[in-house]
């Protein structure tokens, strides 16, 4: 569908409308009455916006304009992606975020990264043989193999894999208590339990980016039960995980995202659906899609109006949204068994440590990821800087490699999620009552709002949370949803709606002639003029009695379809004392043009 037949209306327009206006009651505002604005405010108009350019807002965008929408992606940072991108260190890549590729089950990207880069690109990881092997620190810096060594002769590391499996047999229990209620009350282990550190770096709470002491286990359980994606993970050799992304989907969109251009509030109770930026600038669409975190939403960062359903509001707040961190660092020399060593569960807050050079054949580069979650995260977050982070996870690691990771200390990078204002963690969890019986807290944050407001993002997938296939899938759902009621693209020939006011600004009463410039030419006409009233002829003029400031919008339809314009802030009345300024300034300025006058003899215009 892609390339259809577009709308000759609705691409992005961002303007302060230019049009005919009264010059000197504009100029009097700005001398004398500098509180006004005056004038219409900045706006895009287009057929949907979509508030977030990760994952999933990034692909719903490909959805809807493979489909022939006009879209605009408003992102909040400087870059796209949300919580995909990765650096070198040296000849090895590493992933700030989302690094490893779930397989081909229910996983369209696996097949199409497969398709353009070909089998060898994606690497088998966490094999749990000779050669991919995890390596346990116990006890202060003993270790054992996980698979090809003698850890299952410890019955502590024992009882941490029988509790893993154990966690998925918990769909019926009555209540859903904290895994680490459990954890103590049935399997004896504690914060200070010895193992207690491979529940809160492995499984389950450093997988589900928290701590156990948030996860829910009956909803754990029915998460990891409802789970549709492979349990077989691949690295990618040849790029970045994100810019696989941009060569398959991304790319074609990236022209329609703007940066640094957080959105603060959404109004839909208006003529038309607008999404406002913190610069001010108002974008209107017939569709808004939000895809921000759940912990963006619970930050109560974007101001709805109307106010969002109260499950909505309740089922963000329900789900969990853990904190995170990456630090990947780059040393001289391997001082871990390069042939064998996947990864290493530590003792410290470095939590679990891979190398990401076993699925990038080739490289030379000596670097370990961390992977720091929950309670681990936590303390990093805490710490003064990111050298005090570094510091740390080489502590860790020297006490488990005899001192050798400190003087082979090369460079490092910290990716603290939790502290990006506009991600604020690393991915949702379920948290106690997730997953009640019945609708699921996610499948309720995903449902629209009335018709033209969307939810899309990680935390709304039901069967893929916290993964970059749930991410995308949602996207592809949400724009779905909002074609369904869409119904498709405008159809050519659609009036690209517009129009002039007489005057913007001026004491009351104030009369205002509008007049319709819509092209091609419409038949019919309805026009909000933002203080209650409305008008259906083509060319209306209109008295605004009180004072204030005003949208008016007018609706434009033929028998090709129907189009909205706001012009948001057009209309400014003063109040009756700023009114009195204006009048005592404009007599100013008539005595200054007559001196002016006066001096040039010639006539001001
Ligand atoms: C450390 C880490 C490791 C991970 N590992 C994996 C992995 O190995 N495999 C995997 O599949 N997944 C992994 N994930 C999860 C995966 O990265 C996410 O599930 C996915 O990227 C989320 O995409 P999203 O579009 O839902 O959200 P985001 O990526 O958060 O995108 C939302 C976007 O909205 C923007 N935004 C926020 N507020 C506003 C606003 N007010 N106005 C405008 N824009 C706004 C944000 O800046 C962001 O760009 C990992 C995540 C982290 C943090």
């Amino acid at each position: 569908m892609r390339n259809m037949a577009r709308a000759t209306h609705g691409l992005l327009q961002l303007t302060r409308a230019g049009r005919s206006r009264l010059v000197v009651g504009a100029a009097l505002c700005a001398l004398l009455w500098p509180s006004a604005a005056a004038g219409v405010a900045p706006f895009t108009d287009q057929d949907v916006v979509i508030v977030g350019a990760g994952a999933a807002g990034l692909y719903a965008a490909y959805t809807l304009e493979n489909l022939g929408y006009d879209v605009l992606v408003v992102e909040a940072r400087a870059e796209h992606g949300g919580r995909l991108g990765s650096v070198m260190l040296g000849d090895v890549r590493t992933e700030n975020g989302a690094e490893e590729l779930y397989g081909s089950v229910n996983n369209f990207v696996f097949d199409d990264i497969k398709a353009l880069y070909g089998t060898s690109a994606q690497v088998r990881i966490y094999r749990g043989n000779a050669t991919q092997d995890q390596l346990i620190s116990m006890d202060g810096g003993n270790t054992c193999w996980s698979e090809t060594g003698n850890c299952y002769l410890d019955d502590d590391i024992d009882d941490y894999w029988t509790f893993y499996n154990d966690v998925w047999n918990h769909d019926n229990d009555p209540t859903d208590q904290l895994v680490s209620t459990y954890l103590t009350n049935v399997w004896g282990v504690g914060p200070t339990h010895r193992a207690y550190h491979l529940y809160e770096a492995g499984a389950p709470a450093g997988e589900y980016g928290t701590t156990v002491e948030r996860l829910g286990l009956r909803s754990l359980s029915r998460e990891g039960n409802a789970w549709t994606l492979s349990s077989n993970l691949y690295g990618l050799a040849p790029v970045g995980y994100r810019d696989a992304l941009d060569a398959l989907y991304f790319n074609q969109v990236l022209p329609k995202v703007i940066y640094n251009s957080p959105i603060t509030a959404i109004d839909t109770s208006g003529p038309k659906p607008v999404a406002i930026d913190g610069n001010g600038v108002y974008h209107y669409a017939q569709a808004i899609i939000v895809t921000v975190s759940v912990g963006v939403l619970q930050a109560e960062m974007i101001d709805f109006i109307p106010d969002l359903p109260g499950t909505k509001v309740a089922a963000y707040n329900t789900i969990g949204m853990g904190h995170g961190m990456k630090i990947s660092l780059r040393f001289t020399s391997s001082f871990w068994n390069v042939s064998k060593m996947m990864d290493v569960l530590t003792e410290g807050p470095a939590a679990q440590c891979w190398n990401p050079g076993k699925y990038q054949p080739g490289t030379t580069s000596h670097v370990l990821t961390c992977f720091i979650m929950g309670r681990n995260s936590e303390f990093m977050e805490a710490l003064p800087d990111d050298a005090a982070r570094i510091a740390q996870v080489l502590s860790d690691l020297d006490l488990i490699f005899g001192g050798q990771a400190s003087p082979a200390y090369a460079e490092g990078v910290v990716n603290n999620w939790t502290a990006d204002a506009y991600i604020r963690g690393s991915y949702s969890f379920p948290a106690p009552g997730t997953r009640p019986g019945g609708t699921t807290m996610r499948e309720i944050l995903a449902q629209p709002v009335g018709a033209s407001l969307y939810f899309a993002g990680e935390a709304t997938h039901n069967t893929a949370p916290s993964t970059v296939p749930g991410a995308l899938q949602s996207g592809e759902r949400a724009g779905g949803e909002a074609h369904a009621q869409m119904g498709g693209p405008p159809a050519p020939g659609t009036p690209a709606t517009d129009f002039s006011a007489s005057a913007e600004s001026g004491p009351s009463p104030l009369d205002v002639t509008f007049t319709d410039l819509s092209a091609p030419a419409a038949t019919g006409w309805t026009w909000d003029f933002g203080d209650g009233q409305s008008s259906n002829a083509q060319n209306p003029t209109h008295q605004y009695a009180a004072d204030g400031t005003y949208s008016v919008s007018l609706t434009a339809s033929n028998g090709s379809g129907t189009h909205t314009r706001v012009l948001p802030m057009l209309i400014t009345v003063p109040e009756a004392s700023s009114a009195a300024m204006l009048a005592y300034g404009a007599i100013g300025l008539g005595l200054l043009g007559k001196r002016r006058m006066g001096r040039t003899g010639r006539k001001r215009r």
